[in-house]
């Protein structure tokens, strides 16, 4: 069972701006100090890379989109973006091919199941649900544009860059680790082959899909790209149009439903923000219009959610005013002022 453990802290509304920078940097600190010590979760080993990663790293970033940037931690420890590429290829794929190709050939919805399930496909007539799960994410990546494999991974690549704001490069040791032991994922391929549901050969698709998978991104990367999402589509560091403003939103709603997996209703009801995972171990967590956080420790839950990334958004989603669903009575909140009278502890 998910546990944010923040009934202590105060929920700051969604209604207005973001604090000043010093007292966003502060909370950013204290969320890094908060969870630090926390030691539940493993590291990912089922790409046998992953296991080789440092339980302890902790990275916490918050970029707004004025492109303040607040940064604690190892923030600057490169890590394979894993599912957390999905969200951004997605965005890609939308923006070229619209909103509702997207909802009719790969679907919007939660399958309540787990990232990399059969079962979901098999239950599903062969749709793969969502471009957020293994299956919808490889059916996604096969409708990014391109005469042949390579120039649809440049595409991506360059794409992915863009919303990160600086050329991301491949980490070669993780694309060989799990090109090796991605046997589930040509399983998906397949199925979705069977179903008619795959726009290219099954082998291109997992093979770039596992390039995606293995671009290396830090902390502060991840805030940046989120970013981009909150701010309409335009990268607040380099003011580069990335995607357009109803391919973000259509990116938010999706990461609302299905960005957490199986655990997106119990990250919605704790966090209340449109948010991503990867089992390296980094969160993306978006606030539209505001900014987004980005996390990183390796330490997961089942789900293959990162325990401490998790606890920090919660904890910041809070203290910054970022759960959508936290409003204010009119006239009870002074605008860009960062404080909330109404704010209130909760009694559980
Ligand atoms: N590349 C990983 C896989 O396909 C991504 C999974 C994840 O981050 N949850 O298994």
């Amino acid at each position: 069972m998910f546990q944010a453990d923040v009934n202590d802290v105060p929920q700051l509304s969604f209604t207005g701006a973001l604090p000043q920078d010093a007292r966003i940097d502060q909370l950013v600190a204290e969320a890094h100090a908060r969870y630090a010590g926390h030691d539940d979760g493993v590291v990912a080993d089922y790409i046998p890379i992953l296991a080789e990663a440092d339980p302890a790293w902790f990275g916490l970033s918050v970029v707004d989109v004025d492109g303040g940037a607040h940064a604690v931690g190892d923030v600057g420890v490169a890590f394979s973006i894993q599912s957390i590429s999905k969200a951004f290829v997605f965005a890609l794929a939308a923006d070229e091919i619209g909103h509702d190709t997207i909802r009719e050939t790969v679907g919007v919805n939660n399958t309540g199941l787990a990232f990399n399930s059969v079962v979901a496909v098999e239950l599903n007539d062969g749709s793969p649900m969502n471009p957020m799960v293994n299956a919808g994410a490889i059916a996604t990546t096969a409708l990014v544009p391109g005469a042949h494999a390579d120039e649809r991974w440049q595409r991506i690549r360059d794409g992915l860059s863009r919303f990160a704001g600086r050329p991301l490069a491949l980490d070669g040791e993780v694309y060989r680790s799990e090109s090796f032991t991605n046997h589930r994922n040509h399983a998906l391929a397949r199925l979705l082959q069977s179903y008619d549901r795959l726009a290219i050969a099954p082998d291109e698709a997992v093979d770039i899909y596992t390039r995606q998978c293995s671009l290396a991104v830090t902390a502060q990367d991840l805030a940046t790209m989120g970013a981009t999402l909150a701010d309409g589509g335009v990268n607040p560091l380099t003011g580069e149009r990335v995607v357009s403003a109803q391919t973000a939103r259509d990116t938010l709603a999706l990461l609302a439903s299905c960005g957490m997996y199986e655990r997106s209703g119990e990250w919605l009801f704790e966090i209340g923000l449109p948010a991503k995972s990867g089992v390296s171990g980094g969160i993306v967590a978006i606030a539209p219009g505001k900014g987004a956080i980005g996390a990183f420790s390796p330490r997961l839950d089942e789900a293959g959610n990162s325990v401490r990334g998790q606890r920090a958004c919660a904890f910041l989603s809070r203290t910054l005013g970022l759960n959508l669903f936290a409003s204010a009575p009119r006239g009870t909140h002074a605008p860009g002022a960062g404080t909330d009278p109404t704010a209130v502890k909760e009694s559980s």
